[in-house]
């Protein structure tokens, strides 16, 4: 070992103690007589000295270090005078007496600090050096903590970790492959999993009834702030299981989580809440239920008037924001400027202020009379100092997901969604099916495994709208951790499940021929989820980029800014394919 010990551990009971250390220049400061150097490693930092007079043998290696130049020091530990209660070591520093530079360094592009001058781009592009940073280092040691503590947890329940193929059949179903080119069968392509769904689902007919895997996962997806074309999940899979045995079960592995991990604990069970009452009450099968505001639909009381937009509405939806009634002109054209947005895409924002002496100010007021406006109120259960905000039009759900964005956006305004508070809950009973306009059919609403409820098993074939499934998501915050389902495990319940998707027995057995085979002999019943785990850890620390949590993330064109990747190659390795690229 080069060294005795590491940057971070050194005491004031270690005074007096003949230490080595290694590590990473961060700092030099001349100061009088006096050099010191901040010498840091993953485990903290350490304060050297070096004294002019005393020890000027040093002098020229200690003149010749730049920042981020590795080196090796010998020293004693001695008491500081100037302490510095903001670092661990801060007690103590080492009296140097002997430098070794082990390796040299250019100029990092940019401060290797928290705060750093550094944009994303090029922290992308050095992300070896991002990573010395502490508050990316620290994310990283936050993800293998939770890692550890799932497989703690999971395999004191008797789960079996079993590796399952990353060069699978491609069988697209939501997201596109990545597919990936047989060169011992000219013409031919493995896929990368988009999850180990039908994997999973076969070891629970080969008998391994608790499994898990902490698994990369690849989605051909168009990219957003928080996808990656490449992240993980912790996959699972019970047999001879109810649903309510799978809540329980993975509703403690992330209470165990957050207690490890955070020490936060939830001395409660979560919630559960119906998709439908999801969409009814907050427009998004991931509410955030930090806070109230939730929705009242006025539909039907509101069409006392020669208002057309309102009378004309198959919508009619309203929430009432505690104490906005103050809200100036400015505020409410910012606010209808905000569902303006195409991303919300709504025509117009009606509002109510309810004023504090019990009248009403509305944005309406040519048509709605007091008593009208005071019933909206009733109903709404807005209080004097409210605003009720009122959004319109012919598609309930589109008016729902308008009113979802306006709901949050107050909910930041109002600062009711504070990153160190946690609302935790299940959306259960989703529908099984949602209709697709581009491609004019049926399509999984989570994937075609999934079990439709047995009361509305009589509906898959004639209303297959309205046939939910036990499938159930974990949310928290409004974002979605993870989700599964009770999967079929009937042979010809799957076989009726794919025709109503569309895809007719020839079809089915093509794609899935494998795990219907398997059905024949001897499938348990089963159910699983999978969580997303660079979700989970950005949650347990309050952030909202996965990215941070990812060591070697790719931009928002899939491209990794690092390795340069995707990148073109040779003639040679696509002869040996025997692949021609086609440029559009
Ligand atoms: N495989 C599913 C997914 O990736 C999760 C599950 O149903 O277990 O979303």
């Amino acid at each position: 070992m080069l060294r005795t010990h590491t940057c971070g551990e050194l005491r004031i009971t270690d005074v007096n103690k003949e230490v080595i250390l290694c590590g990473w220049v961060k700092k030099v400061r001349k100061l009088g007589g006096m050099l010191f150097i901040d010498l840091r490693d993953r485990y903290g930092v350490t304060q050297l000295a070096l004294n002019f007079e005393t020890q000027s043998h040093l002098f020229d290696v200690a003149d010749s270090l730049g920042r981020e130049y590795v080196i090796k020091v010998k020293g004693l530990v001695a008491e500081r005078s100037n302490k510095n209660a903001n670092m661990p070591t801060g007690d103590i520093e080492i009296i140097v007496s002997d430098i070794e530079i082990l390796n040299t360094s250019k100029v990092p592009p940019f401060t290797i600090e928290d705060d750093t001058d550094g944009g994303d781009e090029l922290r992308m592009k050095y992300r070896y050096l991002d990573i010395r940073r502490d508050c990316v280092k620290n994310n990283l040691i936050l993800r293998h903590k939770v890692v550890h503590e799932v497989r703690n947890y999971l395999s004191d329940r008797n789960f079996l970790e079993v590796e399952t193929p990353f060069l699978i059949k491609s069988t697209p179903e939501g997201a596109r492959d990545f597919v990936v080119p047989s060169r011992m069968n000219q013409g031919q392509f493995y896929a990368l999993p988009q999850s180990p769904q039908q994997f999973k689902q076969l070891l629970m007919v080969a008998g391994i009834d608790r499994y898990f895997q902490i698994v990369k996962c690849f989605r051909d997806e168009d990219l957003r702030a928080d996808r990656q074309p490449e992240f993980t999940q912790i996959d699972c899979e019970m047999s001879f299981v109810e649903q309510n045995d799978v809540l329980e079960m993975f509703e403690g592995m992330m209470k165990h989580v957050f207690k490890v991990v955070r020490g936060i604990e939830f001395d409660y069970d979560f919630p559960r809440m119906t998709w439908a009452d999801a969409m009814k009450y907050y427009g998004s099968d991931k509410p955030d239920i930090r806070f109230g505001m939730k929705f009242v639909e006025l539909t039907d009381i509101v069409k006392t008037s020669t208002f057309s937009v309102f009378n004309e509405a198959k919508a009619v939806i309203a929430i009432a924001a505690p104490g906005c009634a103050e809200y100036t002109r400015k505020e409410l054209d910012g606010l209808t400027e905000f569902v303006k947005r195409p991303q919300t895409g709504a025509k117009g924002l009606v509002y109510v202020k309810c004023n504090a002496d019990g009248t009403f100010k509305s944005s309406v007021d040519k048509f709605y009379s007091q008593e009208d406006l005071a019933t909206w109120a009733k109903t709404v259960g807005a209080n004097p100092g409210d605003l009720i905000l009122v959004l319109s039009g012919d598609d309930i759900m589109k008016v729902r997901k308008q009113m979802n964005d306006l709901r949050l956006e107050m909910g930041n305004r109002l600062g009711l969604r504070p990153h160190d508070t946690y609302a935790p809950l299940w959306v259960v009973d989703f529908p099984l099916f949602e209709w697709s306009e581009e491609e004019q059919r049926y399509m999984s609403m989570h994937h075609p495994f999934t079990c439709p409820k047995i009361e509305d098993l009589d509906r898959l074939e004639t209303d297959p709208g309205s046939v939910n499934a036990y499938a159930y998501d974990m949310v928290m915050n409004g974002v979605e951790l993870g989700g599964g389902s009770i999967r079929i495990h009937d042979r010809e319940l799957q076989n009726r499940m794919f025709r109503a998707l569309g895809l007719d027995d020839a079809t089915a057995q093509r794609k899935f021929g494998c795990l219907l085979g398997a059905f024949e002999y001897g499938a348990p019943p089963h159910a699983g989820l999978a969580f997303g785990l660079d979700r989970v850890c950005a949650m347990i620390v309050g952030q909202d980029s996965i990215r941070d949590f990812i060591a070697f993330p790719k931009n928002n064109s899939g491209r990794d800014l690092m390795d340069g990747s995707p990148t073109e190659i040779s003639q040679e390795q696509l002869d040996e394919l025997c692949l021609q690229v086609v440029r559009k």
